[in-house]
């Protein structure tokens, strides 16, 4: 599932690539849901001969800037995948969705799980829609002190590890780089938020920057499904350290490393150097 990292590279790419055009009339939904807000013939009417002055990020949110002051939001989720296609190319088999540029060429929208959104809609609208005022800080911006990290963990009871990847907290972080932080902070996913002491929380701050920069600078973590808009993978997954590696070595201690489940979600951490 794309994380800030993988978003963010996807981000970069349509900057690149789609500022500057416009949308054509004509945009279709294959999948209705995929159109979270407004439904697809509004959606399409609405999308029509806007042109795109800007692309951002905010968590795992894409935010595509029209020149009439409306947003195209779109969340990948767990498989959705944009990419560019002339409309003669044969379609991807989990297409859901088809916006075509007033150049010829169409922004295409894949997702096999069918759980990524389009939205559409001016500041105002969006936010009765998705909860993105909601957000947490962005951990790659200067305002992301060991403070304000410290400040926002002190007030949580529950695992470390939840409380990294809830997205009112600190937005972006996932399964991944939650539990590639901790490791590289020592420590244990399980251990209740509050209780971690100031050079912990530094070290956890530390262990956060060091695995996004480390993705970013390895165009984000593929394995099977993430892709870039060019259709590449990323090369970050053999920089990991203990995502997805139980049962192999601990890179620091040599023991091997365990999977176990927190927050409902599987976690993957050194029993002996996590603490
Ligand atoms: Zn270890």
């Amino acid at each position: 599932m794309p994380e800030l990292p993988e978003v963010q590279m996807v981000v970069n790419e349509l900057q690149e690539r789609l500022t500057g055009r416009r949308f054509a009339p004509g945009a279709t939904f294959l999948w209705e849901r995929t159109a979270g807000f407004p439904a697809a013939a509004e959606f399409a009417e609405r999308l029509a001969g806007r042109e795109v002055t800007g692309v951002r990020r905010r968590a795992k949110y894409i935010l595509v800037d029209l020149d009439s002051g409306e947003q195209l939001v779109i969340h990948l989720r767990m498989t959705g995948n944009l990419h560019f296609a002339d409309p003669s190319e044969p379609p991807h088999p989990h297409l859901r969705a088809r916006l075509p540029l007033s150049d010829g060429q169409e922004l295409r929208f894949a997702d096999t799980r069918k759980f990524g959104r389009l939205y559409l809609g001016t500041p105002l609208e969006l936010e009765a829609v998705i909860p993105l005022h909601r957000l947490g800080p962005e951990p790659l911006d200067d305002d992301f002190t060991v403070e304000l990290l410290r400040s926002r963990l002190s007030r949580r009871h529950g695992a470390i590890k939840a409380a990294l990847m809830d997205q009112a907290l600190l937005a972006g972080l996932g399964n991944i780089y939650a539990d590639e932080a901790l490791f590289r902070a020592r420590i244990d996913p399980r251990r209740p938020a509050d209780t971690l002491s100031d050079s912990e929380v530094a070290a956890l701050h530390a262990g956060i920057l060091a695995s996004l920069h480390q993705a970013l600078g390895s165009g984000g973590t593929s394995f099977r499904d993430y892709l870039s808009t060019y259709g590449r993978k990323g090369d970050n997954e053999e920089n990991l350290q203990v995502f997805r590696r139980n049962g192999e070595a601990c890179l620091r201690c040599g023991n091997p490393l365990q999977r176990i489940v927190v927050g409902g979600r599987g976690t993957h951490y050194c029993a002996v150097c996590q603490v």
